[in-house]
This record gives structure tokens, sequence and C-alpha cells, in this order.
């Protein structure tokens, strides 16, 4: 049995796929002059890049199997390091004006092909690390995707997923993803939840253990998988899902219901969704809308970015599946770990263009999504939503683009709601120290505890090896959260929270304490949300968050929430 992070829940038997890396294809590619420097800038990158994961790879190997064991990989780096051959591929680039994953696949095969050759058998062998860093390299400079082939009903199994590969993926009936890396609020794990998937990540060496074709479990629910179980552990885990369906109907019975508290307090639970297929979701669980809609996801599925006509007609399908409620559409959010496939690559992603800084960059593609999202709203209710705003400028320069939309619109007699709302999310700790001003700038906030979190404390969203640090429960998010919801209030403005916390259940007491109005969250948890709000009392939910706040501790914190829900609310199955 293999521990790993609970990403998306459910429990699936089946059998694996191990998604092997594939050569990486490469045409030969003539470049102009004025290019090159920017190819030699590509090269460079990509090799410092393929550094880094190697290191990274040693260490575990080193920690995990001894450092035996771990020489291929320094093997692997002293090829990195060799300064005659990243001469003459640099010098190939400048003279034969070829781009730069070309002269790689060039001149490092030559090399491999000498090696081949030898008799010597170790020579032979050390040919094979030389196809692997090669295909690194390559990888690296074409940010190419893992292959998205695979038999259908399939437990992927692989090193990581990137949200594309997540999508490519689901195409194909997959079961459930496991994989070595990656965190509970990586984008790949988020989108397996809206997918459905049940997955676990962060798993360290599971691709070193599984070949495909072997029968795993992967465990959605508690974050293990297990290897060539026996029909005792079979039989055990088909008798836990049969009681999470069971808990599930029960669950279906409050679908129509309002979330309000017993002592009456009301608030709004909304779903997140990617997909406009997902957003049926809104009737099927029960909600009052969908609170955050990750236009994203239509970005990554084209080549180049979709026309405004293709969005539109995407916003339109969400807006008609989820009337009479609202859609907040969030403006495009890529960047981070959410690449797309013409962006370039940077050295720190989720401090760089991201979010709000890309739309504001790009005028044309801002102005195409403003004017596709104000088309939508002819047809429902629809919000607007900024991410990654840190500062009162770029809602400002944001709202001159939708009022220069909007007076586009008007010019050309396209009809459109006249008083669509507009709003931040805060995310980025700037946001949340002057929340009260964005607030008095916007319609709403919504809080992104995904991102909030990561910044708040320096820790990656996606890093495996700094998951432990990454605490909802840390008392600075807490009394962050608590302070924009003081000064959205201050100024009458709602607050809504989409990160991923506004569906953890044991933060749930504690939220709703603090004051929160709405709650938006992945789909399939809002009914077990729902009854937990039916189940306590608002009274004394703000009791427990006054208590909260004086305590120091995340696991402090933790244990008396989890212990206060449990005498509430029994019959949950908290795992
Ligand atoms: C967040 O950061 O909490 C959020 C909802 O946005 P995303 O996860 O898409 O970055
Ligand atoms: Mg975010």
């Amino acid at each position: 049995m293999l521990h790993g992070i609970p990403a998306s829940p459910g429990i699936v038997i089946g059998k694996a796929y191990v998604v092997a890396k594939q050569a990486p294809r490469v045409e030969e590619k003539a470049i102009a002059e004025t290019e090159v420097p920017q190819e030699l800038k590509r090269l460079q990158h990509a090799v410092d890049r393929s550094e880094r994961e190697l290191q990274k790879i040693l260490q575990l190997t080193e920690q995990k199997v001894g450092s035996q064991k771990a020489k291929i990989f320094e093997a692997q780096i002293m090829i990195l390091a060799d300064t005659f051959l990243f001469d003459s591929i640099r010098k190939r680039i400048t003279k034969d004006l070829r781009s730069a994953e070309y002269v790689v696949h060039r001149e490092i095969s030559k090399y491999q092909q000498v090696m081949m050759n030898s008799s010597d058998e170790y020579m032979r062998e050390r040919a094979h690390d030389v196809e692997d860093v090669k295909n690194r390299i390559i990888r690296n400079i074409q940010q190419d995707k893992l292959i998205s082939r695979f038999d259908a009903s399939s437990i992927v199994v692989s090193e990581i997923l990137t949200p594309a590969d997540t999508i490519l993926f689901s195409r194909n009936e997959v079961l459930a993803y496991a994989t070595d890396m990656g965190g509970i609020t990586s984008h790949a794990a988020l989108l397996s939840r809206s997918l459905n998937i049940p997955s676990v990540v962060g798993l360290k060496e599971i691709t070193k253990h599984v070949q495909s074709g072997n029968i795993i479990i992967v465990d959605g629910y508690t974050g293990s998988v297990i290897i060539h179980p026996t029909e005792e552990t079979i039989t055990r885990c088909n008798e836990r899902k049969a009681e999470h369906l069971q808990f599930d109907t029960r669950l279906k019975e409050i679908r129509e219901l309002t979330a309000q508290t017993m002592d009456g307090k009301i608030v709004q639970l909304c779903c997140n969704i990617e997909f406009s297929e997902e957003a049926l979701n809104v009737h099927a669980q029960g909600s009052n809308g969908i609170g955050l809609y990750r236009t994203e996801g239509l970005f990554m599925r084209t080549e180049n970015y979709p026309s405004e006509e293709e969005q539109f007609i995407e916003y339109k399908t969400v807006v008609e599946k989820a009337r009479p409620h609202k859609v907040v559409m969030r403006t495009l959010d890529i960047g981070g770990d959410k690449v797309v496939s013409n962006a370039s690559s940077e050295e720190n992603p989720f401090l760089g263009w991201r979010g709000i800084r890309v739309s504001l960059d790009m005028p044309e593609v801002f102005q195409s999504q403003l004017r596709a999202m104000l088309r939508a709203s002819a047809f429902g209710e629809v919000w607007i939503m900024l991410p990654m705003i840190s500062g009162i400028k770029e809602i400002r320069k944001a709202k001159e683009c939708l009022e220069h939309a909007k007076n586009s619109l008007r010019n050309e007699g396209i009809v459109f709601d006249e008083n669509i709302r507009i709003g931040a999310m805060i995310e980025v700790p700037s946001a949340a120290v002057i929340a009260g001003e964005i607030a008095e700038e916007t319609d709403f906030l919504s809080i992104g505890t995904n991102d909030l979190i990561q910044y708040l404390l320096a820790v990656d969203r996606g890093n495996e090896n700094v998951s432990s640090l990454y605490q909802e429960f840390h008392p600075a998010v807490i009394k962050t959260i608590r302070s924009i919801i003081i000064e959205a209030h201050r100024v009458g403005k709602t607050v809504s929270m989409c990160g991923e916390m506004a569906g953890d259940p044991i933060a749930l007491l504690l939220l709703l304490g603090l004051g929160l109005d709405e709650f938006s969250m992945t789909p399939y948890i809002l009914p077990e949300i729902k009854k937990i709000i039916r189940s306590i009392s608002y009274h004394e939910a703000e009791e427990i968050a006054n208590r909260i706040l004086e305590m120091k501790t995340e696991d402090d914190i933790k244990d008396f929430l989890r212990v206060n829900l449990h005498t509430m609310v029994p019959e949950l199955l908290l795992e």
C-alpha cells in the first residue's frame, strides 16, 4: 500500500495504465537570424529545468533506494554539464538557423549513436541515459505533454499530470488517477474533482511499483493505493464503496431544501465548474448557481485563443443550463500551473504572468472575452469576476475594459445586462490587506483560498514536498479570511469563497461563524455541506469561530473543529 494525498473522492478497483514518457516528436524547423537569441534562451531554460528535475529525482532516489541506484541520475546530470556538447549545439543553432529542439535532437542523437555502436556493453547502456536526457530537454523545450492515448477503463498511473493531460485522459473513460507528484489544490487535482474522477496525488513513487495491467485499488477518500489487492481487501473496499453510496443517496433527499441553519441563517451554496457540461450540476446538486466558472478550460482545449463567437456559444450554454440561477464567470486565469499551448515558460510562474495580468496585457483577448460574457448576460444572470487582483489599479483598468466592451456592443445594437456585476477574487495577500478598498470599487468579493494560502504561507500549492505546510487552518489564514469578511461587510458587499476550503466539511463551522455569505465548491460535495448547515446552529458556529480566533496552532484548530462537527452531525462519514 502506498500513501499519497487524497485529491478526488471515490474508490476504484481496476487495471493500471502506466503512462510512459514518450519520446517527443521533433521536426526540422528553420528559424530567422533574429530568432536565434530567443532559441538560445529556450535551450538554456530547458537545460536548467532538466537539471532541476534530475536533481530532485536524484535526491528522492537517494533517500528511498540509496546512492548506488541514484548514480544513473548523476550520470544524466553530468551530460547536461558537458560544455563541449552544448557549445556545439549553440553553434549549430546560430550557424544552421534551425530550432533548438531540432538541433538538440540531431546533435545528441549523433553522440548517442557513437555510444550505441561501441563494443563496450557499459557504453551501450549509457546510451539510454543520453536518450533520456535528450528527450527531457526536448520535452522541456516544447513544454510537451504526456501522451493522451490509452486503453479505455483504466486507472492512469503517471509521474505527474498537467491540467491539459487530465482533460485529455478524461475523454477516454479514465477510472482514476494516481500520480507521483502533485498537491491537493494543483489544477490537475481540481480538474479530476470536477470531472468526478477519483484520484490520489503525491504518491512519490507509484510509477516505480506499478506496471500496466496490474490490478490496483485507488482510494480517493483516504489517499491510499493498494497494489495487487487480495480478495479480502477487494471485498472490504466494495463494502466501503457501498457505505458511501448509501450516504450519497440520503443526501439527495435534501436536494431541494434551502441551506439554512437550525436557527434560521441562510447562506448560498454554489458550484465551481470548468466545462459547460458540468453546468447541469447546478440543479442536480440543489445549488444556488455557479459561484466560479473557470473559463480557462476552453482556452486550454484549443491551440490558439478561442474566438469571441466560440466563447459566446460556450458561455451561453452554461447560462442557459444554470438558469434561473446566476453564473459567476471568471475572466481568463492562465499562467501558474495552467499553461496554454502558446504561453512562454517562466522561472516563477505562480509569481509571474498570470490571471488579470495576462488579460490587461492582451487587450484584444480580454475584449473578446468580455464581449462574449456580456452577450451571454442577455440569456440569464451573469456576474463577472477578476482573478489574481493585487491592487486597485488593476480593477480600475479592468472596469475601463468592461466599459469599452459595453460601448462597442451598444454601438452594434447588441443587448446585454446593463447592470452586470463585477467582482474581484481575493487570492493575493496584498488584495486581502486592502479588501475594504477593493470591495468599494466592486460589487462583490470572492476569496480564492487555493492561491491565498499558497501566497500567504509561501507554500507552492502543487508541490507535494511541502504539502504538509499548506495549511487551511493556519491562524494567519483564518485571521485574513475574517478581516476580508469584516471589511467587505463594512461597505455593504457580500463575500463568497470559491477556493477548496469552501467545500471542506471541517472548515464549515468556522467559515459560517466568521460570517461568510456564499460557499462555492466542487459540485459533488455540495449536498454534504448542505446537510451539515441544516444540522447546526449559526449562533454556535459564531461561538466556535470566536474560540478558534484565540487558538495558536493548526492542529488545535482542526481537532477542535473535528470534534465539534462530529458531535453536531454524527452520521457524517469523515475519513
Ligand atoms: C483559488 O485560488 O482559490 C481559486 C478558486 O482559483 P484557482 O484554483 O482556479 O486558482
Ligand atoms: Mg486562484
